[in-house]
């Protein structure tokens, strides 16, 4: 991979060292130009005149993302968030008294309380299947717990916000499928940075942020759902262009995945999002992989090489999320004293992690991509305080 190309073509490189790419990673400059561009035109033009005339670029959204995903293109949805777009799949879907949800405990928080939240409307029960000894979820416990039978839903996260495991989500994929299970999977953080194809995950349903690894716009995300699981998903809320007004006092929903839109969004924001997924696949997920594995194991041999520092990521191949603590200073400290040297990493919220019973309330978080450098690794550690 070219790194200096890739910086060269990331305006922010020149200001800072950033390894918060698993908060929101600096966007290319086709996706900067993408989104200003139709911002523009809507100032000069008006709004719904800019969509006409940008009706290609809109519409190449679908085949984008889907190209990333190994998905069609009437499988993606486009949602102005992660958040929004799982919730679009999960609260479609429809539980009976006694149904089983299988979770991780990495499981992000906002996931969590929409389990608790159904789980008290509607009678489901929440499980959460404990970790195997190399810290990702155990699939000898998923798949007693599968056996059990009564599941409804398998819902895991593929990479935690809060730690650098990665989960086996193709062999979790497998699991469901022998046993008809429904399985959703949450890759917030792990499109744009690890191979994610549906196809060989095996997932019913997925929702990914356009603002993390993949490097596109804040306030965008998209849903993946499986063509054959569509119509038996009714999205919890409906407009006039996830259906159709019948008249005199019917309606008719949508047959593809854009049933879990909404019609009025941020128009720039679904071509920005389009572009960065044609960014990443141009590069080729491989590359970037490597690149972002080899970059995070580095910085994860400096840490522990250092005194006093602790690494907290689990499992055998992490992702490019690193954690750690520094004896005797505060995450928020260290995150402090990085920013002073024009370095921006990030400390993981008790908030967000719910069900995890070893997550330490607060952690340092540096997550990194491929456009960063061994320098700006060194820079952090030097950064560090005590
Ligand atoms: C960031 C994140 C989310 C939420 O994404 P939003 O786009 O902020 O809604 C969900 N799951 C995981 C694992 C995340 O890291």
């Amino acid at each position: 991979m070219d790194i200096d190309a890739a910086r060269k073509d990331t305006p922010g490189c020149a200001n800072v060292a950033h390894l918060n790419n698993a908060g929101a990673a600096l966007p290319p400059r086709p996706v900067i130009e993408a989104v200003a561009e139709h911002l523009a035109l809507e100032s000069t033009i008006g709004g719904y005149e800019a969509a006409e005339r940008n009706a290609v670029a809109i519409e190449r959204f679908y085949e984008s993302v889907a190209g990333l995903v190994g998905a069609r293109p009437d499988e993606i949805a486009y949602v102005e968030n992660a958040t929004r777009a799982w919730d679009m799949a999960f609260y479609a879907i429809p539980f009976a008294p006694g149904d089983r949800i299988l979770t991780t405990t990495s499981e992000y928080s906002s996931n969590a309380i929409a389990y608790q939240q159904v789980a008290a409307a509607r009678g489901v029960k929440v499980e959460v299947v404990p970790d195997g000894r190399d810290g990702v979820l155990s699939l000898d416990a998923l798949s007693a717990e599968l056996e059990r039978g009564d599941v409804r839903l398998v819902s895991i996260n593929h990479v935690p916000t809060h730690n650098g495991l990665v989960n086996p989500a193709a062999a979790v994929g497998r699991l469901c499928r022998q046993h008809g299970v429904l399985y959703l999977l949450d890759a917030c953080q792990s499109v744009g940075q690890i191979s994610v194809d549906v196809e060989e995950i095996g997932c019913d349903m997925l929702s990914a942020t356009g603002r993390k690894y993949l490097r596109g716009p804040r306030g965008t995300g998209f849903l993946y759902v499986r063509r054959e699981m569509i119509a038996a998903l009714e999205p919890p809320f409906l407009d006039l262009h996830a259906a159709t007004w019948k008249a005199p006092d019917g309606y008719e929903i949508r047959g593809d995945a854009r049933r879990f839109e909404s019609w009025e969004r941020y128009v720039a924001g679904q071509i920005g999002l389009g572009v960065a997924a044609e960014y990443a696949s141009e590069l080729g997920i491989e590359a970037i992989r490597e690149r972002v594995a080899a970059l995070a194991d580095g910085l994860r041999e400096r840490l522990a090489a250092r005194p006093g520092t602790t690494v907290l990521d689990k499992g055998e191949r992490p992702s490019g999320i690193v954690t750690f603590t520094v004896d005797g200073h505060e995450p928020a400290a260290v995150k402090k004293a990085a920013r002073e040297r024009g370095v921006n990493i990030n400390t993981t919220s008790p908030r967000s992690q719910g069900y995890d019973p070893r997550a330490l309330p607060s952690a340092v978080r540096a997550s990194v991509h491929y456009y960063n450098t061994e320098e700006e690794l060194d820079l952090l550690m030097s950064a560090l305080p005590g």
